[in-house]
């Protein structure tokens, strides 16, 4: 197969779909963005990595950051995580309290804002420092040592933050929020800030491609069946209520974040990731969403 050919013929592609779709604005810091920017990189199991675009340039992982999350806790935890929270999809936007409220304080899934938290809330009773660990765990998956937080968006995160505060103590209330809801906001804020390429971001999925064990650091991140699981909530909830699309179109297990950024997963075979800021009317980025059609369609290479 020859990637990189295909990736620079996708690059021109989907020039003509600049223009479209809008870069996130409800986190200030995050609307100054340029939009007219797009990366993808590929790494694969077999060592090799190609990119097109800026694949070097950093940009906020922001939702992204939940799949490396929910690994971290998922690998100590094992099942008894699913007390806490389920692995359905939610059909209501990825920041909303209703379903919190019928469902007794139970998110949905772990990539819905409610979900992650619980989720955050575990790591930090787990872990000690979450926000810390999971640092270190990226660095070590995409061998970048100088990895960091934003802290102008994690502020930024923090001052328009009333939606996931109110998210949090809503389940604290329900007793699903076990260590005080400002220390689980804050972790959780400053895990989205977190800055990564798409170079970067696509070594650091590889573990999620060879069921749980990177080769990067060499470390079993996750139990075999644990990679499965987190691949099948990435295909059914990772791309908040446009799943069904993606499917369909994409036919991988996906995670977005607002920052542009979409990390998806050839299980026995690469990671990818591919970044542009303009984002549809899901969230999800516009223009990733062409690129990884058109990849998966001309290389025939999906889980379907
Ligand atoms: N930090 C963002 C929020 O909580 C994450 C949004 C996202 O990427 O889905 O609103």
């Amino acid at each position: 197969m020859d990637y990189q050919t295909l990736l620079d013929e996708i690059a021109q592609d989907i020039v003509p779909y600049f223009g479209l779709g809008k870069v996130a604005n409800y986190i200030p810091a995050l609307a100054k963005i340029n939009p007219q920017q797009f990366a993808i990189s590929i790494a694969t199991l077999d060592g090799q990595q190609y990119s097109t675009g800026q694949a070097d340039t950093r940009f906020s992982i922001q939702s992204l950051s939940k799949v490396f999350m929910l690994s971290l806790v998922l690998g100590r935890l094992g099942d008894n995580l699913w007390t806490r929270v389920g692995k359905e999809p939610s059909g209501n936007p990825f920041n909303s309290l209703i379903q919190l409220e019928n469902e007794n304080g139970i998110p949905r899934n772990p990539f819905i804002n409610a979900g992650a938290l619980v989720v955050t809330d575990l790591a930090n009773s787990l872990y000690g420092e979450a926000k810390a660990v999971l640092l270190d765990f990226l660095r070590q998956e995409s061998g970048a040592d100088d990895l960091a937080f934003d802290l102008e968006v994690a502020q930024s995160e923090q001052q328009h933050g009333d939606r996931n505060a109110a998210l949090a103590h809503f389940m604290k209330s329900y007793g699903n929020m076990v260590n005080p809801v400002e220390r689980t906001l804050d972790s959780y804020f400053h895990s989205c800030s977190i800055t990564m390429s798409c170079a970067e971001l696509a070594r650091a999925g590889l573990y999620l491609a060879n069921h749980g064990l990177s080769p990067v650091s060499g470390q079993q991140r996750l139990s075999r069946s644990q990679a499965k699981q987190v691949n099948a909530i990435m295909l059914t909830c990772g791309t908040y209520d446009a799943a069904g699309e993606f499917a369909y179109r994409v036919g991988l297990p996906c995670k977005s974040g607002v920052g542009g950024g979409i990390l998806a997963v050839i299980p026995g075979k690469l990671s990818m990731a591919v970044w542009s800021p303009a984002l549809d009317s899901q969230g999800n980025s516009l223009i990733g969403l062409e690129a990884l059609d058109r990849f998966t369609t001309r290389t025939g290479l999906s889980i379907f």
